[in-house]
């Protein structure tokens, strides 16, 4: 928007607002991280997102999905701990929420009635516990869904709590307007909506904005058209939680996570071409962007 005032990084403020790792560091000490993520047939985005919160630093990744991915989960991220949905998942999130310092939720969660039921009880959650929570994907969707009055009430309380990433159909589908509309005055938009709610707004896009109430807000300057491909989002979504396990808080945890996410992109593409990044390619360049602050 014209007139408007940016905050933006370079590469040297990953090291300015990313932690040295301390030498006496036990796995406890960056973070117990709870991913509420994959359904049947969606493993990938599981995968993906607890991947990158491992590769920025968390300590303990622990992902709560059906028995189905079990087992696909535990051969390919062998480091996870991973929960099948149980008998009584009520009780059951409500335990996993208690342990957990981060969550992040929704990344090929679906939209069946389950899925349903685990973000409503997250929101409930958070509206009375301050843990942070990156919402991401069907999560995002989900919320859409509901009843107006009963989101209010939940985002109302929860706001606080949470860091929404979504991409334009998403926001769009969470504003109840078009995408066009939603693309002309995405940054009006995501500004409105940080401050209605207190939540912290990432709004995905060739150029994505993140918004937080009293804040200037970041505008990236990273990344490249490589990254337009399925998955890149679960791994930004991972790797916000990353940060916000490092102890980073949820404005600076979004707009650095967002900046990294996207010097994983230069990174890549420089390696394997514009066309042949994969989106868990990302991931494996976060070693790299990680490495020069040390
Ligand atoms: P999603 O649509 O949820 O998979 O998210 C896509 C991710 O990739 C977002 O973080 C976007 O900012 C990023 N991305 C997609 N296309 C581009 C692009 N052309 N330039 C920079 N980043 C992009
Ligand atoms: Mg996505």
């Amino acid at each position: 928007v014209e007139g408007t005032r940016y905050l933006t990084y370079e590469r040297k403020d990953v090291g300015r607002l990313c932690p040295q790792r301390k030498d006496d560091a036990h796995k406890g000490t960056y973070g117990k991280v709870l991913m509420i993520t994959g359904s049947q047939g969606m493993a990938g985005a599981a995968i993906l997102s607890a991947k990158a919160a491992y590769r920025m630093g968390s300590g303990l990744v622990r992902i709560l999905t059906p028995e189905s991915n079990r087992e696909v989960l535990q051969a390919t991220l062998p480091e996870a701990v991973i929960t099948p949905y149980g008998e009584d998942l009520e009780n059951q999130l409500e335990e996993l929420l208690n342990w957990a310092d981060v969550i992040c939720a929704g990344c090929g969660l679906g939209t069946d009635i389950q899925a349903g039921m685990i973000i409503e009880h997250l929101l409930v959650y958070l509206g009375t516990h301050r843990k942070y929570c990156v919402m991401d994907a069907d999560g995002l969707n989900l919320i859409s869904g509901m009843e107006e009055e009963r989101r209010n009430t939940y985002l109302k309380a929860a706001g606080s709590s949470l860091i929404f990433t979504p991409h334009i159909r998403e926001f769009a589908r969470l504003l109840g307007k078009t995408t066009e509309e939603t693309k002309k005055n995405r940054i009006g938009l995501a500004q409105e909506y940080a401050k209605t709610y207190n939540i912290i707004l990432t709004a995905k896009d060739a150029r994505t904005v993140v918004a937080g109430e009293g804040r200037i807000p970041y505008l990236n300057t990273s990344g490249n058209g490589a990254m337009a491909k399925a998955g890149s989002g679960d791994v930004l979504a991972g790797m916000i939680t990353g940060c916000l396990a490092l102890g980073m808080d949820r404005f600076d945890a979004a707009a650095l996570g967002v900046f990294i996410h996207g010097l994983c992109g230069d990174e890549a593409r420089e390696k394997l071409g514009a066309h042949s990044v994969l989106a868990g390619d990302l991931i494996e360049m976060a070693s790299a962007v990680l490495q020069e602050i040390e």
